[in-house]
């Protein structure tokens, strides 16, 4: 049965790229579901001078490709209401609270409020101080924040950012936005580990030799040169979403699907991931740049030519490491990691390779390996599973080959699964925090991170550079090779 939630949202940052593209549609598909219906307003606000109208105009044209009438546009777009401010200006804050008041009456909301901070970082701490100072934060219903990344730009950043937001917000009323938990296949890694006994009981180092991650990206850095610069991969990839994938692959079953179970689960296995030394970092990380290169024949640039890029810039466009957890379960498993922009192809997965049968029996050298059992989880563009097996070659003899049993999700699935955000924004509403990433986990995550930042900030030398349109350098491939392992997803040599 749905229910609707009454609630009042202030979007910081209504006029922005993210409220227009993800914000508008989701809350209009929660809508269209029945989980907003009379008893919800929200305010936009920033600093261009827009009349309710124009804003009105501006929610109607986001949804334009969702909505099945005007009138239903016009419906839901009457609960929108623009207030120009700047979120420095300590006096714009009293107006907002006078609106919020207003609404909060004629809506009935019973003081529920959602802050949304969808802009810059740099003002997370200034708007919670003035949401509190001014008298926004409401006293009589839920007080609920919801924040983007990036999270700092390293531990101590995160952490005084962390600071000011907990004086005036408990940790249970933070939700930061990692948009990779939002994903279907990203939550499906739970269900599949927990709901089959199967595969529960082979997660561990007696069954699995080793698991792959690999986020990749055809694009190179396109517009959004100047932040990029400034972040690289590490910091903009792997703190967050890769960790937090590594942190559902490796964490032990929670004793319920709470949001504190499953975050204390995450964070003990976050805590568990061993911190390297400088020379660990070099023996255990890869970073590199891409190069020009070529795809579907046209000509691709090198990332010191894009815009807004240094020209000796040597910020990393991708990362590929090692992630050891000191756990009972996962001693001596390796977690690959690889993340880069302007790759061979476009896509996330992770591929958990499981060690051979003891003895190849179907080969005159019984050492001769088998390829192993890979337990595929394709996150995106593909959402599914694959299970790679060895079977009999049909005909005589008793040759082997190898055959993946695939379940994929169709592109009706697809197109009518809700997209992350629309996930995150539900969940949020109804103050269940399982897929938003607690400080706790953050902070392992840059402590992580940090040791590797800080040897390659200070050790420039071993940034390589990897050509446009392939699968990251050789010094990824020597990575694994090193441990007797190759990378399974390898889109450049077709299975
Ligand atoms: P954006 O398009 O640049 O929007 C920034 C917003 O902040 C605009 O509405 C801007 O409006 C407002 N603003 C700037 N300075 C202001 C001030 N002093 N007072 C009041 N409002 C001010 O950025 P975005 O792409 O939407 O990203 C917003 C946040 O989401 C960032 O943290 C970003 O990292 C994160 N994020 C975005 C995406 C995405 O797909 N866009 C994805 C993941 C994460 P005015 O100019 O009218 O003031």
């Amino acid at each position: 049965m749905t229910t609707e939630q009454n609630v009042l949202f202030t979007i910081f940052g209504g006029t922005g790229d993210l409220a227009k593209r993800k914000l508008y549609p989701s809350l209009y598909r929660l809508y269209k579901k029945g989980f907003l219906k009379e008893h919800f307003a929200v305010i936009g606000t920033a600093r261009r001078e827009w009349t309710n109208d124009y804003y009105r105009e501006i929610i109607k044209e986001t949804i334009s490709d969702l909505v099945i009438s005007e009138e239903t546009a016009t419906e839901f777009a009457s609960h929108f209401y623009y207030q120009s401010h700047n979120v420095n200006d300590a006096e714009h804050y009293v107006n907002l609270k006078k609106l919020a008041e207003e609404l909060d009456d004629s809506y009935q909301i019973n003081g529920n409020r959602l802050f949304y901070l969808a802009m810059s970082p740099n003002f997370f701490g200034t708007i919670t101080q003035q949401l509190n100072q001014q008298g926004l934060v409401s006293t009589n219903g839920f007080n609920r924040l919801i924040i983007e990344k990036p999270f700092g730009h390293d531990y101590e950043s995160a952490s005084i950012l962390n600071e000011q937001l907990r004086e005036v917000f408990d940790e249970n009323q933070i939700f930061r936005i990692d948009h990779y938990l939002g994903k279907e296949m990203v939550q499906n890694i739970s269900t599949v580990r927990f709901a089959n006994n199967m595969i529960e009981s082979m997660w561990n180092n007696r069954y699995i030799d080793n698991i792959q991650i690999t986020l990749s990206e055809s694009l190179g850095v396109e517009e959004r040169g100047g932040y990029y610069d400034k972040s690289g991969a590490l910091r903009d990839m792997v703190q967050n979403h890769i960790l937090q994938i590594v942190s559902l692959l490796a964490m032990e079953p929670p004793a319920k699907l709470t949001d504190i179970d499953i975050r204390n689960e995450k964070i003990k296995a976050l805590r568990a991931v061993r911190l390297f030394n400088p020379e660990e970092v070099k023996e255990n990380f890869v970073r590199a740049q891409y190069d020009v290169g070529t795809n579907n024949d046209s000509l691709l640039n090198k990332y010191q030519n894009e815009l807004n890029v240094a020209e000796d810039s040597q910020t990393e466009t991708f990362v590929a490491g090692k992630v050891l957890i000191d756990t009972f379960r996962w001693k001596g498993v390796p977690f690959y990691i690889r993340t880069g922009k302007r790759m061979a192809e476009k896509g996330t997965q992770i591929n958990v390779v499981f060690k051979n049968v003891p003895l190849n029996l179907f080969s005159e050298d019984v050492e001769e390996e088998l390829p192993p059992n890979v337990l595929t989880i394709f996150i995106q563009p593909t959402e599914g599973f694959s299970l790679q097996l060895n079977t009999k070659k049909a005909g005589i003899g008793l040759e082997t080959e190898t055959f993946d049993l695939k379940h994929i999700h169709s592109a009706e699935t697809v197109a009518n699964s809700p997209e992350a955000y629309e996930k995150l924004l539900f969940d949020c509403l109804n103050g269940d925090a399982t897929n938003f990433t607690h400080w706790d986990e953050v902070a392992s995550s840059w402590k992580f991170v940090d040791v590797i930042r800080n040897e390659w900030d200070q050790n420039k030398t071993d940034l390589t550079s990897y050509p446009s349109g392939s699968m990251g350098p050789t010094e990824s491939d020597d990575l694994l090779a090193k441990d007797g392992f190759s990378w399974y997803w390898n889109p450049e040599i077709p299975k």
